[in-house]
């Protein structure tokens, strides 16, 4: 990898410094260097300064003078930069899914078969997409007048990403952002900078200087440099709710536009007439992928009272399929939590749980290096429970009993979240009055998890606000102007 190294860490070892990118180059950070370690084997693998309100001010400045020139490209022009970018992806696809593998601690088969194929083609949609937009009205709406709508780009862009999936949320952010003519400071999160810092200096091959920034380091000095910074026109955050409404408290202060795609509690409502075996095959798949790190993730199950116990059984089996280990070997399907943080806040949960609660199996750390944990299925939770109600972002299924359609609803709906929800049944009319009374942004019928770069993803209620993929993203990285002219 053609990452510069420095003489770091004990021993001196050689280690991998990850440098911000910014104006096209790579940057030194003024901040202190922090580890950034392998979440499945617990070792050191780069390092990432913990960039300074310095560094966020001359990233914003890159951006700010490549926007004069960027936000004047023909749309045709940012769309052959975003198919090339696409074409970067895939030719570096491997070193992605390596790196992913090693950062984030994703099973690399993962990243390769699900991933990158992802990021491509919302490269692409993006690059299609850019050509598409229009505004909505043109002609005479006052004597002698012609007014018409021009959509612009809203400005520079502050981009804050999560480690789940660290190149894949950087793209859903940075493509529809670049289509529509803004410029981007992006900070990945903490845990997990290298795909993103490794893609922005790729990317330099063919975006003008600027057009893309990134900058390393925590939430705070960095993350929170960049929602203050006057200069910065709109933030992009995905994360947790927590960090959503603290990025929304601050930008008030200068105003700026913010779109928020925040934590999920995905119920998953299953009546008595599906086909149970398939059912919970997807169920348990989508539940455990990406060991449970998934804001749509299929964790919180209501089973109708008829195969409650079905349910709880066949979720049970699906856990003991998983093979738990080496995220670099392809064969394995579940990897470890992103950090032993991560793990210590899943393992509160199962420590806190009520006396009438049944772990029916998993719960414990498997006698592995680094942070993971065993797939778990809880039973017996009551619907105020803390497991219910909170998104525990983890391996862990919950399981709850329901007796009819309307219960399922209200359940379903009672917890702070609004974004991803399931109802399996083959009742065509059941299906349809439980996806119109779900409020969440997204209800799949009879599947959970599948996304396509044209179908908008993103939260009602505290799971934010604005919308990721689609031509909504689109819009909502762009800004309305009216424009009249006097015919006189
Ligand atoms: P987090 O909120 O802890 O961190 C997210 C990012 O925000 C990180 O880069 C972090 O450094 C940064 N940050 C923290 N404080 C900040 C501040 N004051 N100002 C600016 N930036 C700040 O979230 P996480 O633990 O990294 O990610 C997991 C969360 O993300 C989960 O809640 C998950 O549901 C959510 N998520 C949502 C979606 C979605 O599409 N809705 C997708 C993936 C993940």
């Amino acid at each position: 990898m053609a990452i510069d190294t420095e003489s770091a860490g004990a021993g001196g070892a050689e280690v991998q410094v990850l440098r911000n990118v910014i104006g096209g180059e790579p940057v030194d950070s003024l901040g202190e260097p922090e580890a950034v370690v392998n979440p499945a084997t617990g070792e050191q693998i780069a390092l990432a300064r913990n960039s300074t309100p310095q560094d966020v001010e001359t990233a914003v400045k890159a951006a700010r003078k490549a926007f004069s020139t960027w936000s004047r490209t023909t749309p045709a022009q940012r769309s052959e930069a975003l198919l090339a970018l696409a074409e970067i992806v895939e030719r570096h696809a491997e070193e992605i899914a390596r790196i992913e593998a090693i950062d984030a601690g994703k099973p690399i088969e993962a990243v390769r078969s699900d991933e990158i194929p992802v990021i491509a083609d919302n490269l692409r949609f993006f690059a299609g997409a850019a050509r598409c937009l229009e505004g909505r009205a043109a002609g005479e709406y006052m004597e002698g007048h012609t007014s018409f709508v021009r959509r612009e780009a809203v400005g520079v862009i502050a981009q804050v990403t999560p480690w789940n999936y660290p190149l894949m949320m950087a793209i859903w952010k940075i493509a529809p952002a670049l289509a529509a003519g803004n410029t981007v400071v992006l900070k990945p999160a903490e845990t997990t900078p290298f795909s993103t810092v490794r893609f922005a200096e790729w990317a330099g091959e063919v975006l003008p200087p600027g057009v893309l920034n990134v900058i390393t380091g925590r939430g705070e000095p960095a993350g929170q440099a960049l929602v203050e910074h006057p200069d910065v026109d709109m933030v992009s955050l995905t994360g947790s709710v927590e960090t959503g409404k603290r990025i929304a408290r601050t930008a008030a202060d200068t105003l700026k536009r913010v779109h928020l795609e925040l934590g999920g509690k995905a119920p998953v409502i299953v009546f008595a007439d599906v086909d149970l075996g398939s059912a919970l095959s997807t169920i348990a798949g989508t539940a455990y992928y990406n060991a449970g790190q998934d804001c749509t993730a299929a964790t919180r199950v209501l089973a109708a009272d008829r195969v409650y116990d079905e349910v709880v059984a066949g979720l049970a089996e699906q856990a003991a399929g998983l093979v738990v280990g080496d995220t670099l070997s392809p064969q394995t399907t579940l990897g470890p939590l992103n950090s032993l943080r991560q793990r210590e806040r899943v393992e509160g949960f199962l420590e806190r749980r009520p006396s009438g609660a049944e772990i029916v199996t998993g719960g414990r750390e498997p006698d592995l290096p680094g942070s993971f944990l065993e797939p778990t299925v809880v039973a017996g939770l009551a619907q105020e429970d803390e497991m219910i109600q909170r998104e525990i972002f983890g391996p862990v299924i919950t399981v709850q009993r329901f007796s009819d359609e309307q219960m399922a609803i209200e359940w379903a709906n009672a917890t702070r979240y609004g974004l991803a929800s399931s109802v399996w049944t083959r009742d065509v009319g059941r299906a349809l009055r439980v996806s119109a009374a779900l409020r969440f942004g997204c209800v799949w019928i009879n599947d959970h998890i599948p996304l396509v770069s044209e179908m908008p993803h993103g939260g009602f209620k505290e799971s934010g606000y604005g919308k990721d993929l689609s031509v909504y993203s689109l819009e909502d990285y762009t800004i309305i102007k009216h424009v009249m002219a006097s015919l006189q």
